[in-house]
């Protein structure tokens, strides 16, 4: 088979090492002036499909987000780790998005993008949620293997090693296919200074959800 197009979902998150404080109001967390990274986890996706394209298995690596405008931040940090174009699909302010508007977003990106495989974390650090990766699959109808801890292309499939409780599963996927990311993966490289200077000409192209067909988010009021 061909090398594949690979999509790599990235979420911005406050930095792991913050100490999270609660919003005054008390519902929800003060993230205003705090630092925000990309997500561990989008780290190690991203970074696994960095390695495909320089072993020749990925023809492309295309960071997508979807959020506010600041998000482009974290793709910014994508295209320093070696994505080769990155795409940010932009909510409006206020409004957190989570997994459900999310899928649903990069269902849409699928639909316009026409990837092979998508590479997804297990969870994000800040809601913790880990379901973006099985709702994708579901509204796609396309095979899902979640929590991989290995990944071999071959031909038409992917052959996967995940983490379950019982210890560890090996399945064979076909293409297209969703997967999501355990920590064991893979160790993700530093951005080095040449490549962030690098990733300032890298494109980024802002889409708005009408644009792709996905309800405005937060909805109207
Ligand atoms: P979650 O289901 O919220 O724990 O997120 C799991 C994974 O889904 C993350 O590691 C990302 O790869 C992806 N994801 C979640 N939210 C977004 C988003 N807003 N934009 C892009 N990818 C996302």
């Amino acid at each position: 088979m061909a090398p594949l197009k690979v999509m790599v979902g990235v979420k911005r998150v406050i930095d792991f090492a913050v100490k999270v404080r609660v919003a005054p109001g008390g519902l929800g967390v003060q993230s205003e002036g705090v630092k925000h990274s990309l997500n561990p986890f989008c780290e190690i996706a991203l970074e696994q499909g960095v390695r495909m394209k320089e072993g020749g298995e990925a023809s492309e690596v295309i960071a997508v987000s979807v959020g506010p405008p600041q998000n482009q931040d974290a793709l910014r940090s994508a295209l320093a780790l070696g994505a080769d174009r990155a795409v940010l699909l932009r909510s409006g302010p206020g409004a957190p998005v989570g997994p459900r508007e999310a899928s649903l977003a990069l269902g849409a990106l699928v639909r316009k993008l026409q990837p092979d495989l998508v590479l997804l974390g297990k969870q994000a650090i800040d809601d913790d949620c880990n379901q973006t990766g099985q709702l994708l699959a579901a509204i796609l109808d396309w095979p899902q293997g979640t929590f991989i801890s290995q990944l071999r292309v071959a031909g038409e499939e992917v052959e996967v090693e995940r983490e379950v409780d019982g210890g560890l599963e090996r399945l064979r996927l076909r293409l297209p296919a969703v997967l999501t990311t355990d920590l064991r993966l893979n160790e993700p490289r530093y951005a080095t200074l040449p490549n962030i200077m690098k990733a300032k000409k890298k494109p980024l192209e802002v889409l708005e959800m009408s644009e792709v067909g996905v309800p405005p988010h937060p909805p109207p009021a």
